[in-house]
């Protein structure tokens, strides 16, 4: 059976510097008004968490030698975070690369100068329509204009230099399912990526209600390890680490907590915990099924190879049947094939046999 390996540090670090987030998109898993006025929304969102700059500093030089990568979302608005151009700057310094999504609010033309001027590797504005109808369903706001500024301001403030490399964010619902092929249409012609997802209804991934038309036939036969828990770690901003992105979403936080960076000495020794590893046994020995949460998830299927595909407008990348990278072809000189940032690289040595 196929096994993975995890290394000494994660490759990518999904980091929330905080825990706050200026909507309440009505699909958020984390922040929709119907989750925040109910019984069971966390305790962890009903109070603010913030990483200080002498604990970001902290992280940053201890993973540095290792070279990971970054994204600095979870559940939240990285732009909004009171360390947000403090962490950018110091990434860069101490020589990673990084990756946002934002929803553009608050995506100034000082900011996209600033990302502009440090060269950070990627940002990507979630768009999610073309109509205002439509973000008024998935945002909960009908400013489309001021989604589609913030995008334009990124791309201002590039000018010709190279990065950040820029992309727009589609999850496709019921309700803009039509619209995919106009989104498309219309952002090739001014970002240099396009990235779709399926939604992900609360906790369990499952492949045939993603929107498009999966079905369980394109999972492997045998359960494969999943990628996820081998190559990531979910940074929560008050210091947990949960099992994986989608376990985050948990109403019950703590139960799928496997360390606190602060509590066990930083982000490498949480990485090998023995909490970590036990996770990692059952996957690597095909026994996931008997684990909460990753027996009803199908989300490993993003172990298997990537798909790519060339059109005449897209280099098309599919890590998984959640996610569709549209790389506009036109716009490669800032895309490296094998590069882990934005999610559509190749983590090959995460694989052992
Ligand atoms: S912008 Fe993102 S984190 Fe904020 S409410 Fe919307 S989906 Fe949730
Ligand atoms: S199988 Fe699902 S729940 Fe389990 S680690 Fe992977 S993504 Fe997370």
């Amino acid at each position: 059976m196929q096994k993975l390996d995890s290394g000494k540090c994660p490759k990518i670090i999904r980091w929330e510097l905080h825990n706050q987030c200026n909507l309440s998109c009505p699909h958020c898993r984390h922040h929709a008004l119907d989750k925040r006025k109910s019984d069971n929304y966390p305790e962890f969102y009903k109070t603010k968490h913030e990483f200080d700059e002498e604990q970001i500093l902290k992280v940053i030089k201890e993973v540095a030698p290792y070279k990971p990568s970054f994204t600095l979302n979870v559940a939240n608005e990285p732009t909004i975070g009171r360390h947000f151009e403090y962490t950018v700057r110091k990434i860069k310094e101490y020589g990673m690369n990084g990756t946002f999504n934002t929803n553009g609010l608050k995506l100034t033309p000082q900011i996209a100068e600033l990302l502009a001027d440090i060269a950070w590797d990627s940002v990507t504005v979630s768009v999610d329509a073309t109509t205002p109808e439509s973000l008024m369903k998935a945002r909960g706001i009908p400013f489309l204009d001021i989604v589609h500024k913030a995008v334009f301001n990124l791309i201002e403030a590039r000018g010709n230099r190279k990065f950040p490399r820029i992309g727009v964010t589609f999850v496709d619902c019921d309700y803009n399912h039509n619209e995919i092929e106009p989104f498309l249409e219309f952002w090739k012609k001014h970002v240099d990526f396009i990235r779709t997802t399926g939604y992900i209804q609360d906790l369990v991934p499952d492949i045939e209600k993603i929107g498009g038309d999966h079905t369980r036939q394109e999972m492997p036969a045998e359960r494969l390890p999943c990628k996820q828990i081998f190559s990531d770690m979910v940074l929560r901003a008050n210091g947990d680490v949960t099992r994986c992105v989608i376990t985050s979403e948990s109403p019950n936080l703590d139960d799928t907590v496997l360390g606190n960076v602060f509590e066990e000495g930083g982000v490498l020794n949480v990485w090998k915990n023995v909490e970590f590893e036990r996770i990692r046994g059952f996957h690597n020995s095909g026994s996931c099924n008997s684990l909460d949460y990753c027996n009803s998830c199908d989300y490993w299927i993003e172990t298997l190879d990537m798909k790519e595909e060339v059109t005449e407008d897209f280099l098309i990348r599919e890590p998984s049947a959640y996610t569709k990278f549209y790389n506009v072809r036109s716009k490669l000189d800032n895309w490296q094939r094998n590069k882990v940032y934005d999610r559509q690289g190749l983590i090959v040595d995460c694989l052992l046999d």
